[in-house]
């Protein structure tokens, strides 16, 4: 039952025929062994980005798809639908790009970008450390200039796509000035120095790698810096206000996902002499399932308009991202829920989703870290 979308072209109407038809040819039924074996799908991204997926944001002459968020976060919505570790995979990717875009010279565009837009160079996003995750501003890692070089040396911690991606966007400290010190940088993944811990053993989105990332003197030429010296933050969080929404779209994919399975299975699954949808008790709770997908799709829908607009938006995709993420969380768990036994075991992919879906409430900023955000706008 495919969710009714009202884009806002017919390009894009066909985007979004064109994105069901690709994954459920190249990613439904890779799903599961990629999941089990934990194993990190590249080829996908790959295919992703040939068919145009993974650089639809951007401008059509750095090889962008030249779409308005609104249109984006709904493909990747479909794509999340699917498989929660390429949506996120996807999301992330984007927020790897979207530095060089806002503040990288016309030089370091044309230079990189295509690469990156085309897919072919998969990007990983490089800010938190293990003792600075809701607090980036208490970062250590350190580039030290010398010369036309800097020198960066420290660890970047559960970094996705970490020694899988091609270039890590990474925040390093370029002075002890606080959040003011930090500067942002394009590293290459084969700079010498350059290695991912093992990877982490994570409760779910276990196709997505996630490992630290050791910079042992990784020497990154001044031409990689984006951004002056120490707008490093200012860059990183500029670009999150964008990746929540990103987050918030993969997260109502994955509610979308779950609220599918339980609406199957209650049309078919008889107790008591009918079918379980037909206790109105049990579709009461499929009725709040599917008002809390619509309701996070409207969210980030809302958000995403603000941003093609060009207006301010960082308090809405703080909204977004967390509405939808405690909205995928109760109906994931309610999706578990409404299959009974067969929802806790591994027959039915209701439980992967609901540990799936517990990660959205806490990367890209805890929950509790967007209600600071929205608490603070609101304030002003
Ligand atoms: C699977 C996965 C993938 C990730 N991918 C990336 C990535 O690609 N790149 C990247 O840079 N990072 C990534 N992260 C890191 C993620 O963004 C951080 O885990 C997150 O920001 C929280 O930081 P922390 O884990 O250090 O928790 P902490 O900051 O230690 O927080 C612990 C608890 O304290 C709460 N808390 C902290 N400060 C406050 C406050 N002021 N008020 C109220 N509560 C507070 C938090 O909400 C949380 O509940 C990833 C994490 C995971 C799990």
């Amino acid at each position: 039952m495919p969710v009714t979308r009202m884009m806002p072209t017919e390009e894009s109407a066909d985007l979004i025929e064109l994105t069901r038809s690709l994954v459920s040819r190249e990613l439904r039924p890779r799903v599961e062994a990629a999941e089990t074996t934990s194993t990190f799908p590249r080829e996908v991204f790959r295919t992703l980005g040939r068919a145009g997926l993974l650089s639809l944001p951007y401008p059509e002459e750095f090889g962008g798809g030249g779409q308005v968020y609104e249109v984006y976060l709904q493909v990747l919505e479909e794509i999340a639908a699917a498989w929660a570790s390429v949506g996120v995979g996807t999301s992330v990717h984007a927020l790897s790009c979207f530095g060089l875009f806002t503040v990288g010279t016309d030089e370091q565009k044309r230079q990189w970008l295509p690469e990156m837009l085309s897919g072919e160079q998969l990007g990983a996003y490089c800010l938190s450390e293990a003792h600075a995750g809701s607090d980036p501003a208490a970062m250590r890692t350190r580039a030290t200039r010398d010369g036309d070089h800097y020198v960066i040396k420290g660890a970047k911690a559960w970094t996705t796509h970490g020694g899988q991606a091609d270039f890590y966007k990474v925040m390093a400290r370029t002075s002890d000035d606080g959040g003011r010190g930090i500067s942002c940088f394009l590293v290459p993944a084969d700079s010498p120095g350059l290695s991912a811990d093992k990877p982490e053993q994570k409760m779910g989105l276990t196709g997505s790698t996630t490992a630290t990332m050791l910079f042992e003197n990784v020497s990154v030429p001044v031409e990689r810096r984006l951004g002056a010296e120490g707008q490093g933050l200012p860059i990183a969080l500029a670009g999150l206000d964008a990746g929540r929404l990103g987050i918030a779209a993969v997260a109502t994919g994955l509610a979308q996902g779950a609220l599918e399975i339980a609406i199957t299975y209650a049309k078919e699954r008889q107790a008591f002499g009918k079918a379980i949808i037909d206790h109105q008790g049990l579709g009461f709770v499929l009725a709040d399932m599917a008002a809390a997908v619509e309701s996070a799709r409207a969210t980030y829908l809302a958000a995403a308009r603000l941003k093609d607009a060009g207006k301010p938006y960082s308090r809405q995709a703080s909204i977004a991202k967390l509405i939808a993420t405690d909205n995928a969380m109760k109906v994931t768990t309610d999706a578990v829920q409404v299959l009974g036994g067969a929802g806790y075991t591994k027959d039915f992919p209701a439980e992967r989703y609901m540990r799936e879906a517990k990660v959205m409430q806490i990367f890209e900023g805890t929950n509790q870290i967007q209600r600071l955000v929205i608490a603070r706008d609101l304030s002003r």
